[in-house]
């Protein structure tokens, strides 16, 4: 299956200090898929690094308080475009992020708070109906998760969507 990943999770140093987020978890998933390295911020323009930004009313702004809303934005349309092109089905996502977090991110304080939400990217995935998980998640998608255990483990997560349907699925194979 091919997985749309945040770039810094396979430790691209693309975060907007110039550091990665290595995660091991989401490498150790390149053993039965296929992994789509994409940072959001930097495909919507922005610079490595850059100043912290966090979601603060619905915009997005940087720490000395520019608007980057329209950086985000494009980012996330990027992101959507890149994963329709190679027909993910699921994103895994770094956690927090004002593009990539998925359900919780900072609180728009600059000060470690966190609040209930989501990035930009993570939203439109969603709203596309990709799969999104945060990378604390990544464990999920290691092994077939089909009922059957049909072991095939590029559909294993259509295979969950037929099954709720009710209808045939990649499991009879
Ligand atoms: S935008 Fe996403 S991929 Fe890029 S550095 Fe931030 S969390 Fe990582």
């Amino acid at each position: 299956m091919n997985i749309l990943v945040s770039a810094c999770l396979l430790g691209l140093a693309c975060r907007y200090d110039g550091s990665a987020k290595e995660y091991p978890a989401v490498l150790a998933l390149a053993e039965n898929h296929t992994l789509i390295p994409f940072c959001p911020e930097i495909y919507g323009g922005l610079s490595t690094p850059r100043e912290p930004c966090e979601i603060i009313h619905g915009c997005v702004r940087s720490q000395s308080g520019v608007d980057v809303t329209p950086q985000f934005e494009k980012g996330a349309q990027e992101a959507l475009r890149l994963a329709t092109a190679l027909q993910c089905k699921c994103a895994l996502l770094q956690d927090r992020s004002p593009s990539c977090g998925v359900g919780i991110i900072h609180d728009g304080t600059f000060t470690g708070g966190l609040v209930q939400g989501d990035g930009l990217t993570a939203r439109l995935l969603m709203e596309n109906n990709l799969r999104v998980l945060p990378a604390t998640r990544a464990a999920e998608l290691a092994q077939c998760q089909c009922p059957s255990n049909c072991r095939h483990h590029g559909d294993c997560i259509a295979c969950r969507e037929h099954h709720r349907d009710g209808t045939p699925s990649y499991c009879q194979r």
